[in-house]
């Protein structure tokens, strides 16, 4: 069984109980679009506990909310793993407070359930059973002008909900719509209360928006809404040159980008510890902020690749980030109008040379230095730096050469 199917079978089952059971929100969207669905949520007049009895399987993922994960049979396409689906009570959300979720919800009917969603693109139902399409706030006309619209009131929406404006900028993205003028002035307005959200839930939305192939429209939205200010102010000074990086992302585009290279297209002329600071606040992974930080870092570095010593170009060409860094330098050179023969040599030593001739093992280890009777430390290290720097420019080729230019150092100042 598909995923397709079991949802199907949900809105029958409950159908056959007698209550209205809908696909409702992103699913009915993506099958408009011809897409196929990350997943399907399904609105019913059923409660919670109504839901929970018709199926076998089932977890009250969001109680409060009334959301019920019904869950399916094993599904082979899917390393064995059991297909769900959600079941929702149609809902009006209370309050917002905190300007980040309701206070309260109260069950309702369709109509206000469809009222609570973001955009008129999400907010439509469909009836696998009968084929209807249930479109009460004009989304399949919005879909079809390619429009986001904001449902309601514009204003009214954004400040229930402040992250709703960068996830306008990311669905206008993802589905390439040009944004309607309400809407967009509300987004406007609103953008700088973002601050309230968390940054998790920031650093979400904002890796969707620029991993996406379509991320030259978003980068755009960020700057039109005003959304780089309140969630990137380090690069305030240089918004005027916005123009720079969204060529830059242009250049890299319709490839696919990891999040940690499109950041550091953002972030390249910030250096290495803004870079860091920024990564931390939007909680990246270790990984993810070594990665954006060697990039921005070295992001020209490679100019001078072609007269480089080897010993500091080596090292760089081994580095498992420089697939993206060549990427970086490319979209950087391509969106100036300036030449990428650097970045052409590059890729021929990579493709040419030997791993074992960038990378060769050491010829000399700290024990060689141990039994040379110098103790560990900072002295150490610097020996062996000196020894892999000659070993990598060709001037030291064994071990005894190794030793042979460690006696002829001389010892560390102080
Ligand atoms: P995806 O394909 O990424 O799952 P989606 O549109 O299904 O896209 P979800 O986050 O799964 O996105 O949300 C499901 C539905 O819930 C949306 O289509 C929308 O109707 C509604 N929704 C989600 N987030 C909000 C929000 N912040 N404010 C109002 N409605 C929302
Ligand atoms: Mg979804």
């Amino acid at each position: 069984m598909t995923e397709r199917e079991f949802a199907v079978e949900c809105v029958r089952t409950l159908q056959s109980a007698g209550f209205r059971a809908l696909w409702a929100g992103g699913c009915v969207r993506d099958e408009l679009l011809g897409l196929e669905p990350n997943d399907y949520d399904i609105a019913t007049d059923a409660r919670p506990e109504q839901v929970r009895k018709l199926f076998r399987r089932s977890l009250a993922v969001g109680a409060a909310f009334g959301v019920i994960e019904v869950v399916g049979p094993r599904d082979a396409s899917r390393g064995g793993e059991h297909l769900t689906v959600e079941v929702a009570t149609f809902r009006s959300d209370g309050t917002y407070s905190d300007g980040r979720r309701p206070d309260a919800v109260t069950f309702s009917s369709p109509e206000e359930d469809a009222a609570r969603r973001d955009f008129t693109i999400n907010g439509m139902f469909f009836d696998p059973i009968a084929g209807e399409l249930h479109d009460y706030i004009g989304g399949r006309a919005d879909l079809d002008a390619k429009v986001l619209r904001a449902i309601g009131d514009p204003f009214a929406r954004f400040a229930e909900d402040k992250l709703r404006v960068l996830r306008a900028a990311r669905i206008a993205t993802r589905f390439d719509l040009s944004v309607e003028p309400a809407t967009f002035d509300a987004a406007r307005q609103m953008a700088s209360q973002i601050t309230v959200v968390s940054a998790e839930r920031i650093a979400d939305e904002l890796r969707k928006l620029l991993t996406h192939r379509n991320v030259v429209v978003g980068v755009w939205l960020l700057r039109d809404f005003g959304l780089i200010e309140p969630i990137l102010p380090e690069l305030i000074p240089g918004l005027q040159y916005w123009p720079r990086t969204t060529n830059v992302v242009t250049a890299l585009a319709p490839k696919p980008v990891a999040f940690p290279l499109a950041l550091a297209v953002l972030l390249r002329d910030l250096g290495r510890p803004t870079a860091e600071a920024i990564a931390d606040r939007l909680r990246l992974s270790n990984a993810e902020k070594a990665r954006v930080a060697w990039l921005v870092e070295n992001r020209n570095v490679l100019l001078d690749a072609p007269t480089m010593r080897p010993s500091r170009l080596k090292p760089i060409l081994v580095h498992p980030g420089i697939g993206e860094l060549l990427a970086l330098h490319r979209a950087i050179a391509v969106a100036a109008g300036h030449d990428v023969g650097h970045v052409e040599f590059c890729e021929t030593v990579l493709r040419e040379t030997p791993r074992g001739e960038l990378d060769p093992p050491p010829v000399l280890t700290g024990n060689d230095l141990k039994a040379l009777g110098l103790k560990p430390g900072p002295e150490f290290k610097r020996l062996l730096d000196a020894v892999r720097e000659a070993q990598l420019d060709g001037a030291v080729r064994s071990r005894d050469e190794a030793l042979a230019l460690v006696r002829s150092l001389p010892p560390a100042p102080g």
